[in-house]
């Protein structure tokens, strides 16, 4: 899960890392107010949205007095912004975030990632801040130093000093260095995220080490044990189709492809997106429906896979170890009976019972395309809507 800068700035800061004065804003005449209650002369408005690259797309603006506070709103507020890190549709702007501007000497780019070979927390930096990392590491390699902590012991002094040093930080700010980078250590692993990045970190020319940008992505098998951070959920910066899917315990990916996939696995589901694509097709989503394929499972998967107006036809692809493929396809047919579809229903079962669920399958008296292997599944799939298109039927229109 996501968070917006505001919210992962307030997070680092009660872990001991300085941020500038700043006050969020649902209006224009909200941010003008909280620019003057922030007092000084310059402040920066910054739109709230799930993604960066921000500055660059007009969503970061220095403003100097009301007038252009309101002016900067008005160009953000109800808008969507589109960035190199968004759809080509954007993401809603709903609230902006208005900062003091602060006076800045020098950019640092300071990430927390998860590094899965090592298993460790590994903490990457670089004196080229304001750059994105991706940029960095293709324009300045060298430029990188990284640190691997070892959980037992978490971040030592001596390594936060070392990256300190590397990063060229003054003698007399190193400590200032060494709070900061063991604060967002500790935020990272008391609050189970897989990410937090300040970039930029700066070092203003008053000499304060501050994040002026904040990014922190949270592990969502954790966040049970942390109601003050499922809290921080903002829906209107997510994809629809995945945030139905997460509400109803389904793991979904939306795609751009016509055919609905409903597999259970990761592994399988992986393998049907695969097999969609070397059949000639494209898959509109990558869908996990676990291990249970219960027939109140299998529904809630048809009315998400049909949410996509997209789909053309859908995919059942199920392979039955501990489950049954006669529960399976009892499952099926009643969701079918349930659920009004009204595009072609190719389905695949395989594993124990398969017998016992093909008859019911075809028993059901439902127009269901049925297969034995998974590439003659993806190829009837395939050729059930390009059949359609040929005929210049709009199935979604039956
Ligand atoms: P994004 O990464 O989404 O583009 P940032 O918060 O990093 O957004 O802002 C982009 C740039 O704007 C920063 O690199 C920094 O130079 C400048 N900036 C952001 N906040 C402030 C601030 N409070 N004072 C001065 N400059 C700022
Ligand atoms: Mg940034």
């Amino acid at each position: 899960m996501d968070i917006h800068e505001y919210q992962a700035k307030d997070i680092l800061s009660k872990f001991g890392v300085d941020i500038a004065p700043g006050a969020l804003a649902y209006s224009p005449e909200q941010a003008a107010y909280r620019a003057r209650e922030l007092g000084g002369e310059k402040w920066v408005v910054k739109a709230q949205v799930h993604a960066g690259g921000r500055g660059k797309a007009g969503g970061v603006k220095v403003c100097s007095n009301d007038r252009e506070i309101q002016e900067a709103c008005e160009n953000m507020f109800g808008r969507n912004l589109v960035t190199h890190q968004t759809s080509p549709q954007g993401k809603g702007i709903y609230r902006v975030y208005v900062e003091s501007a602060m006076s800045i000497s020098r950019e640092i780019y300071l990430g927390f990632v998860l590094d899965r070979s090592t298993q460790r927390v590994m903490i990457v930096a670089s004196g080229e801040g304001g750059m994105e990392i991706e940029d960095i590491s293709l324009q300045k390699p060298d430029s990188i130093v990284r640190s691997t902590v070892e959980p037992a012991v978490g971040l030592q002094d001596f390594q936060a000093r070392e990256l300190a040093f590397a990063l060229g930080i003054e003698d007399g700010m190193v400590p200032q260095m060494v709070r900061t980078l063991k604060g967002c250590y500790r935020a990272f692993r008391d609050l189970d995220a897989t990410m937090v990045e300040v970039n930029p970190l700066v070092i203003t020319v008053d000499n304060r080490i501050i994040a002026l940008d904040a990014k922190m992505t949270f592990d969502d098998n954790a966040l049970f044990r942390h109601p003050q951070i499922s809290e921080l959920r903002d829906k209107s910066q997510e994809d629809p189709r995945e945030s139905r899917a997460a509400d109803r315990g389904l793991s979904y990916v939306g795609l751009e492809g016509n055919i609905g996939c409903i597999v259970n696995g990761a592994g399988l589901a992986m393998a049907t997106m695969d097999t969609i694509k070397l059949a000639g097709g494209e898959p509109a989503n990558f869908l996990d429906i676990g291990g249970g394929a219960t027939p109140e499972r299998v529904a809630k998967a048809f009315r998400l896979v049909l949410s996509d107006e997209n789909v053309q036809a859908i995919l059942v692809n199920i392979f039955a170890g501990i489950n049954r493929c006669d529960w399976v396809a009892e499952g099926v047919v009643s969701a079918l009976k349930e659920v009004q579809v009204d595009v072609p229903v190719i389905v695949r079962l395989a594993g124990t019972n398969v017998e016992e669920g093909q008859r019911i399958l075809a028993q059901s008296g439902l127009p269901i395309i049925r297969a034995s292997t998974l590439m003659e599944a993806a190829e009837r799939a395939v050729g059930a809507w390009s059949n359609d298109l040929k005929l210049g039927v709009n199935v979604r229109a039956v």
